[in-house]
């Protein structure tokens, strides 16, 4: 079931019609269905039902905290990796229990935060991380709950950039020092080992790297529990890919995915946690658009649109794919047009699509980019001065603003002209 989908002509987001937010709130702006949220999450939840699993909703992927309550509310935990997001999750109403907190480089201050919420468990990343961990929680008389990351050394990700599981990224502990990071953490006073994590990267449209990350972190659990450590949770992190509306390789479903991560663990004896971002926000959000000019260039078709890549940056970044669809549905006989479709930012990596052929478009309608829901407002800017786009979600026939457009001079607020100047 597409929650943003034609009736009467025109696109709707749940029962709230889209031209009808963009007339509200103007565009460009965000728009989230709470419906595929809670729709996406509990699909999820089902596949791995029965057993003992904490779903730790990746809040990188869309961090608003109107979207996290949303989750919260189904029972949904967090992976933060700031105490920015940690400060989001906390706020949304997760409790600290069901918090992990990953991430190759945490501070001093975001671990002290951290402790002191109570969360569940850090996800580290190195010795020294692991070291200077000890001392904040001795400092806070406090044991920290600790698992490392370990580098699995597998290929996958939908781009280079999301590859996360391969020797040569800067993420987890080698494989090699798996066993001897475990050693050097139970011989720290302030220190509790309680499992082992792995994340190896995201848009993963195939199960069988998750099958061997998960098949080799298995064999490491054994040789740690045979070493005598205690490993209570087995942490496989997010990764599974969603479909973005083109027609390279589509990724497994959910229940797919569940069965497979159940076959291999079923016998271990572990708590599982799972970290999924894209999967839960991904195709729960659209960005609405307006077409600012059709332009005509020697041997193409310009659309400019009023969103950039400050954004979404997802194409300048990735070379990601999104659907594009009109908000007026297209009549049953009309024009396609072979358009590139582009942002007013001044940089020619400020293209969303090109040569994509789409109904004949006019100055002043509305356009939808599907599969923002992810990635999309968590990785936006203010660059080139453009102010961070609205946020909206919507339940059935009601929608809100749940992020506001920030004015000029709220921006400006922000930055001072010297005072070897001014004065
Ligand atoms: C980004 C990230 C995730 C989420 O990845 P998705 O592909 O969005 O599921 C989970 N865990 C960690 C450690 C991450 O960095």
């Amino acid at each position: 079931m597409r929650h943003f989908d034609f009736k009467d002509g025109e696109m709707f987001a749940e029962d709230v019609a889209l031209s009808e937010i963009a007339a509200k709130v103007g565009t460009p702006c965000y728009v989230y269905s709470s419906a595929t949220l809670e729709r996406h999450f509990n699909v999820f939840a089902t596949s791995f039902k029965g057993t003992k699993a904490l779903i730790a909703y990746s809040v990188k992927a869309n961090s608003n905290i109107g979207v996290l309550a949303t989750l919260a509310k189904l029972g949904a935990g967090a992976d933060v990796v700031s105490g920015g997001e940690l400060a989001r999750a906390l706020t949304a109403g997760i409790p600290a229990s069901k918090i992990v907190f990953s991430g190759v480089g945490k501070t001093e201050n975001e671990m002290r935060a951290a402790l002191t919420a109570g969360i569940r468990v850090f996800n580290l990343e190195s010795l020294p991380e692991l070291y200077v961990l000890n001392d904040v929680a001795k400092e806070l008389s406090v044991k920290a709950p600790i698992a490392f990351r370990v580098n699995p050394d597998v290929t996958a990700g939908g781009h280079e950039k999301i590859s996360t599981g391969k020797k040569e990224n800067k993420f987890g502990i080698a494989w090699s020092h798996a066993e001897r990071a475990y050693k050097e953490a139970a011989s720290l006073s302030n220190i509790e080992i309680v499992g082992v994590d792995v994340h190896i990267g995201s848009q993963i449209d195939e199960l069988a790297p998750f099958e061997a990350a998960i098949s080799k972190v298995k064999d490491l659990i054994t040789r740690l529990r045979a070493q005598g450590h205690s490993i209570r949770s087995f942490d496989i992190g997010g990764g599974l890919g969603i479909p973005y509306g083109d027609n390279s390789k589509v990724p497994p479903p959910p229940a797919d995915y569940g069965a497979m991560v159940k076959r291999l663990t079923q016998d271990m004896d572990v708590e599982m946690i799972f970290e999924p971002g894209r999967m839960i926000a991904g195709n729960a959000g659209i960005l609405l658009t307006k077409v600012l000019y059709v332009k005509e260039g020697e041997d193409r078709k310009f659309l400019i649109i009023d969103a950039a890549m400050n954004d979404l940056i997802r194409p300048a970044l990735y070379e990601a794919y999104h659907e594009i669809e009109a908000v007026k549905a297209p009549g049953s006989a009309y024009d396609e047009q072979s358009y590139d479709v582009v942002g007013p930012i001044c940089e020619s990596g400020d293209t969303f699509t090109k040569s994509r052929e789409l109904p004949e478009t006019k100055a002043g309608e509305l356009l939808v980019m599907h599969s923002a829901g992810a990635y999309g407002a968590s990785q936006s800017s203010q660059y080139n001065t453009r102010p961070l786009i609205p946020e909206v979600l919507v339940k059935g026939e009601a929608f809100e603003v749940i992020r506001e457009r920030p004015t000029i001079e709220e921006i400006l607020k922000t930055e001072r002209i010297p005072s070897w100047i001014s004065s």
